[in-house]
């Protein structure tokens, strides 16, 4: 059965978009475009996700999202306009799962989705390994393996590496990447994540004679199984 998500959102061009591209991954969606309706859906139960914008006509997106979570702990992503630090600190407090900064690539906006959604599938779901081909990567243990060998990584390797494999198979935008594991507050160039992956592939592909990670040539990188 696909899960239903119920989006909040008052520009209606966005709101489209973003139905059509998570009916089009096989979600069920409904719609809202001001904060009252969003709120009154929301309440009335049978969602699995909400997205939640915060600014909202009639009822803002926190004021929708204090009401809710008074009776309801579904997993909300707030839409946050770009920069503004307070809103998702805000946001977190009041019980939001996680927010995503307007403008934000598609494939990332569907990355956080599928961890919301995961999140609430509780213990068991969560400790599923991740992995591609001989490669294992164990959220919990923080560790990293290619054929039961383990590989040291730093920190923001073992992000990176873990957002490409809970990605696998699709390609992401060396933006998608950047915003989901160096975050709102980077500043610098996009060259960090050519960078990196260089780094990956020295300890996995290269140290192991694999091919996992890809370039999309003018476009960014995917992992997938050789
Ligand atoms: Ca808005």
């Amino acid at each position: 059965m696909s899960e239903r998500i119920l989006l909040v959102e008052d520009e209606e061009k966005l709101a489209r978009m973003v139905e059509m591209e998570l009916k089009y991954e096989g979600y069920q969606v409904e719609k809202a475009l001001d904060g009252r309706r969003g709120l009154e859906l929301a309440l009335g139960g049978g969602f699995d996700l909400v997205l939640l914008d915060i600014m909202l006509p009639q009822l803002s997106g926190m004021e929708v999202l204090r009401r809710l979570r008074r009776e309801s702990q579904v997993p909300v992503i707030m839409l946050t306009a770009r920069d503004s630090v307070v809103d998702k600190v805000a946001g977190l407090d009041s019980g939001a799962d996680d927010y995503i900064t307007k403008p934000f690539a598609i494939e990332e906006l569907l990355a956080r989705i599928r961890a919301a959604l995961r999140g609430k599938g509780g213990q068991a779901a969560q400790n599923v390994p991740l992995a591609a081909g001989p490669l294992v990567l164990d959220v919990e243990k923080h560790q990293v393996t290619v054929r039961g060998q383990n590989v040291e990584l730093t920190k923001k390797e073992f992000d990176l590496l873990r957002h490409l494999l809970e990605n696998k198979g699709r390609v992401l935008t060396r933006e998608a990447l950047l915003d989901a594991v160096w975050g709102f507050d980077f500043v610098g160039e996009t060259n960090s994540v050519d960078v990196y992956i260089r780094f990956l592939r020295s300890k996995l592909d290269d140290a192991f004679g694999l091919k996992l990670i890809h370039t999309v040539r003018g476009v960014g990188y995917v992992i997938k199984e050789e």
